[in-house]
């Protein structure tokens, strides 16, 4: 059962870089169309976030098979949908606006995002609501696998503090593949044990 385990983590981790480095070949070739490329990138994305999330949920092993399903295609939906920030921005539902930005869109800000999602998980704590705690360390994750790949061409924006200038391909692919081992351990730490009902008191006269 153990080496199942470890076997799936494996697997899955080999997986994020595959699909990171396949996705990234695909968006350099210069031959194909940009919106193509584009497509190519948003579903790396997507793969990438739902893959690190399955992860997370293998080192957790908290959960229902369907939940955890359910789970991982929404950090994927959400890693891809981050992109959406483009059309926001260019006020366009056309790709090649989209495309055509000369700053970066406010979900690509990754200070930001990660302060929100930080307050998610206080409010949870506070209201004790165990599915918005969860809510929030998926939105990390979709946040931070997608920021880490954009980091390669783009560094990463830390809104107030300035950016990191573009990291090496190499460093965001084994950034990507060791996230989901690392926020696990966060994620536990902060769970949100949901409280027993108060016992009514029996008045007897
Ligand atoms: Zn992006």
């Amino acid at each position: 059962m153990l080496w199942m385990i470890w076997m799936n983590r494996t697997v899955a981790t080999l997986c994020v870089g595959l699909v990171a480095l396949l996705g990234d070949h695909v968006v350099a070739q210069n031959s194909l169309p940009r919106v193509v490329r584009a497509v190519a990138d948003n579903f790396t994305h997507g793969a990438v976030g739902l893959l690190s999330w399955h992860i997370v949920t293998v080192h957790l092993a908290d959960l229902s098979v369907t939940a955890r399903l359910w789970e991982v295609l929404l950090c994927g939906l959400l890693a891809s949908a981050i992109d959406l920030d483009h059309f926001a921005a260019a006020r366009s539902l056309r790709i090649e606006d989209a495309l055509r930005l000369s700053s970066r869109p406010f979900l690509h800000c990754t200070s930001v995002p990660l302060a929100v999602s930080g307050i998610m998980v206080m409010v949870a704590h506070i209201f004790c609501w165990p599915s918005l705690h969860r809510l929030s360390w998926i939105f990390v994750v979709a946040i931070l696998s997608h920021h880490l790949r954009d980091a390669a061409r783009r560094g990463l924006w830390l809104y107030p503090f300035g950016s990191i200038p573009p990291i090496p391909s190499a460093v965001y692919i084994v950034s990507c593949m060791l996230l989901p081992h690392l926020l696990p351990w966060l994620v536990w730490r902060t769970r949100v044990v949901p409280q027993p009902a108060p016992m009514h008191s029996v008045v007897v006269l």
